[in-house]
Formats: structure tokens, C-alpha cells, sequence
């Protein structure tokens, strides 16, 4: 999301006269753009601040700006804190990005943190920044409602609001006809987008009986881009199980262009746990869905979000959730060490009373059985052909490509004659627990 957004203000500034440059030693403006939702993220970024201070001492005009969640919500505490910094923007406030340059400019320091219930950037035509021309992020909703007791964002984000359709087509639209060939939707909560007029989806059931009639749930926004860019790959992530509806499923298993892969936190395999966290489904619930997903879908690609360590886990809610992993054999997760966000839910009622170690020690065993759990769910690939999207060269050798599958799982195979954004038939030989390898059947003449 803060790639997606970085590159609506590189958009912005352009308009107003600025040009990106690579180097930040030659720039006289970097903006920092800023995660809070570890206490580790906000760590980097400190850390990163201080390396400024020697490119400051050899640009006297190098001005420096933080962006995103940290500087929603530190606000004018991060200029005390961090004497080098000049500006601090939180998300909904980057259309003043121009204006609270100038006052930078006159040598002011200068914040806006003023959250929007109605700002979704749907106006501004990002400028591609972070990639190489065959994917692109593609925001649909922005903030989050759901208040999940350990999370920062809600506060750092606001409130939920969707972007309208004809706004997220044309965006796409640009991006197909200049050669991309996959878009990832985003949202904290893709399945919860809700797009009647405009304005908070706390507010829909103030609109207007016609409003109500023409609105659009994520279905149907995926309906309608998948049948518009029948040649575009579409993903979306991420999908809260509160609010995915089969309708999602269905649409996905219609379309031959919505990758067959949903990331599907869980958090926690404890019901007591999940309560505490305020996620609003119980095990059984999840488990039923992935059921659902697996019947419809068969082969999709399922990852996950745990954490471990929310207060008061004991061993037991801890072994449901290995237990759950085991039930569901994801195809890969996202695993966290519980990190106390000031000002959450959590952080107010519940004491951090799991240990450091221990929450390191239950991490760990979360790893290792994903990762025994990815080795064994790549391997069901072995001797299939697969079609694969190039994105870049193998990491480990450039006589090699690295693409994704519809599912999600990372191919490298040889590169033969092909080229970046071509999509290519590869025949799956072997795997490791984070890559299928592959070669080609037929290589092209
Ligand atoms: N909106 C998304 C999550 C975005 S944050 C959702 O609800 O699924 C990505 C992940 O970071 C979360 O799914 C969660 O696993 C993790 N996370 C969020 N807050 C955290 C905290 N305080 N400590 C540790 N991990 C956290």
C-alpha cells in the first residue's frame, strides 16, 4: 500500500514541477514514506532518519519529509523527536504536499495530519515508480473499520472508504494499453469495498433508496474488471474472512484472468484468542470458508497472517493454531511476533505478558511448519505444466527467469529467447520450499 501511495505523490509533485531522481545523495527533497504497524517498522525508519544527517551536512538545501502511518500518528511529536526532519504528511494529506512545500521552502517547518472520509486519490494517475512495466498496485478502498484490537491502522489510515469504479477502470485501462500484464487490487479489506456515490462505508445506510440500488460490492467491481481486461491478470490482497462472500469465489472461478490465490489472514487458530483480537469469525468459520474456497477453486492458492504471542496466549491457543495450520496446509504465510501498537485496544486493556522468548519460540515452530507445509503443497506441481508470468531474472542466476503462477508460487526456469511480461507454458521438475523449478517443453523458435 505504501508503494501504491508513494507513487500517487511522485504524481502529485510531478504536477507541481518536481522530477524524480534515484540517488537521494543528489536530491534536494526526500520523502520517507512510513510504516507503524510493528514497533520493528518504525525502528527502520528512526534509524534510516539518522542517515540523513550526513547527506543534510553536505546539502544545506536537502530538505527531508516523513509520510504514512508513522507520521499520522506521531504527528508534531516527530519534529521534536527527530530534529532533521521538516515535514510530516499522514496519508489522507498528500494533495498539500505542494503547499506545505512552499512553506518548507521559507525555511518553516511544516505538518499535516488531517484525516479524509472521502480521499481516495481516484483523480490522480500514479506515476509507476516501483516496477518494471508487467505489474502494478492498484488502490480500491483506503482506511479500515474493523478495529482489530492489535492494529494500528484504523488509526493511522481512518476510516473505510471505496474508489469509485469508472476511476479504478480508467487507471487500469492506462495500464493495459502500456504493456502491463497483471494488476494487484488493494485494500486493508479488499471484500469489504462498497462504492454507492462516495464517502465513508459507515455512511451507506444513509444513502439514498437509489444509491443502495446501484451500489457495487468487491464482486462486482472484479466482475466488471475481469470481463473489461479478459487479457490482464488480476490479483487482490487482502481479504478479510469476515467479509468474503462466496459471490468472490465464484466470480474468481468464472475468470480465467483472477489469479487463483487469496490471502486469507487468520491471526490466531484460538477462538478465544480470536475474540480477544476482536477478528469477527471463529475457527469454525474460517475453517468452513477454506472449504468453501477449496471446493469451488480447487487448487487455489491459500496464504495466511499469524501472530504470535497476543496477550494472554497460553500453549493450548497456541497449539490450536498449529493445529489449524495443519487442517488448512497453507501455501505460504506471513508470521509475526505480537508488537504492542500505542493507543490500540490492546495496548489499553490487555498487558504484553508473553514473553519475548516465548513468542520467539512459538514463532519459530509457526515457520518451520509452514515451511514443511510450502515444501509439500509446491510439490503437488511436480509434473504439471504451469503458466507463468516472466517478471524478472532469477535472483540466484541470470540464465534464468522468475515468474509467478496463477496461484501465486515463484517458477524460475531457463530463459531461452523469452522476455520480461511474456507468459509461458513451463513444465514443473522439482521445488524447493519457497520455488517450483521448471524447464520448458517446447522452446519457442
Ligand atoms: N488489513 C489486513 C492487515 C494489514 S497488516 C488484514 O486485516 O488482514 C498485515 C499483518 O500485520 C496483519 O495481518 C497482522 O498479521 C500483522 N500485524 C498487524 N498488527 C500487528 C501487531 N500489532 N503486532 C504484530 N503483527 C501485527
Amino acid at each position: 500500500m505504501n508503494f501504491a501511495d508513494s507513487e500517487v505523490v511522485a504524481s502529485i509533485l510531478e504536477q507541481d514541477g518536481y522530477h524524480l531522481i534515484n540517488e537521494p545523495k543528489k536530491a534536494n527533497l526526500v520523502l520517507l514514506n512510513t510504516c507503524s504497524i510493528r514497533d520493528k517498522a518504525e525502528q527502520t525508519v528512526r534509524k534510516k532518519i539518522k542517515s540523513f544527517n550526513s547527506y543534510k551536512k553536505q546539502n544545506k538545501n536537502l530538505k527531508l519529509g516523513l509520510l504514512g502511518c508513522m507520521a499520522e500518528r506521531l504527528k508534531e511529536k516527530l519534529l521534536d523527536e527527530e530534529k532533521i526532519v521538516d515535514l510530516v504528511v499522514g496519508p489522507d494529506s498528500y494533495k498539500e504536499l505542494p503547499n506545505l512545500l512552499d512553506q518548507v521552502e521559507h525555511n518553516q517547518r511544516a505538518v499535516n495530519v488531517i484525516l479524509s472520509k472521502s480521499e481516495t486519490y481516484g483523480d490522480i494517475s500514479p506515476v509507476r515508480i516501483h516496477n518494471s512495466g508487467i505489474n502494478a498496485f492498484v488502490s480500491i478502498t483506503r482506511g479500515c473499520d474493523n478495529m482489530c484490537t492489535f492494529c494500528v491502522v484504523p488509526f493511522t489510515r481512518g476510516r473505510e472508504r471505496s474508489r469509485s469504479p469508472e476511476s479504478i477502470l480508467r487507471e487500469i485501462s492506462d495500464l493495459y494499453q502500456k504493456g502491463y500484464k497483471e494488476v494487484t487490487l488493494l485494500g486493508q479489506n479488499v471484500d469489504s469495498y462498497l462504492w454507492y456515490g462516495g464517502g465513508p462505508k459507515k455512511d451507506f445506510k444513509k444513502a439514498s433508496e437509489d444509491q443502495k440500488k446501484n451500489s457495487k460490492r468487491f464482486s462486482d467491481l472484479l466482475l466488471l474488471i475481469a470481463s473489461s481486461f479478459p487479457k490482464l491478470r488480476i490479483r487482490f490482497s487482502t481479504s478479510n474472512p469476515q467479509d468474503m462472500t462466496i459471490d468472490v469465489i465464484e466470480t474468481m472461478a468464472k475468470y480465467d484472468n483472477i489469479c487463483n490465490h487469496i490471502h486469507l489472514p487468520i491471526q490466531s487458530g484460538s477462538d478465544r484468542i480470536l475474540k480477544k483480537m476482536n477478528r469477527l469469525h471463529s475457527r469454525d468459520e474460517y475453517l468452513n470458508l477454506v472449504k468453501k474456497i477449496r471446493k469451488i477453486i480447487p487448487n487455489c492458492g491459500i496464504s495466511h497472517d499469524i501472530i504470535t504471542g497476543f496477550p494472554t496466549e497460553t500453549e493450548t491457543d497456541h497449539q490450536d493454531t498449529l493445529s489449524l495450520m495443519n487442517e488448512v496446509k497453507y501455501d505460504f504465510g506471513y508470521m509475526f511476533a505480537y508488537s504492542e501498537r500505542p493507543g490500540t485496544f490492546a495496548s489499553r486493556h490487555f498487558k504484553d505478558d508473553v514473553s519475548t522468548e516465548v513468542k520467539q519460540r512459538r514463532l519459530q515452530e509457526i515457520i518451520t511448519l509452514q515451511q514443511k507445509h510450502s515444501f509439500e503443497r509446491n510439490r503437488r506441481f511436480i509434473d504439471t505444466e504451469c503458466s507463468v508470468l516472466i517478471e524478472k531474472s532469477s535472483k540466484k542466476s541470470n540464465k534464468h527467469w522468475s515468474g509467478r503462477i496463477s496461484e501465486n508460487n515463484v517458477v524460475v526456469f531457463p530463459k531461452y529467447n523469452y522476455s520480461l511480461g511474456d507468459i509461458v507454458n513451463v513444465k514443473v521438475q522439482d521445488c524447493t520450499t519457497a520455488t517450483l523449478i521448471g524447464d520448458i517443453n517446447k522452446v519457442k523458435v
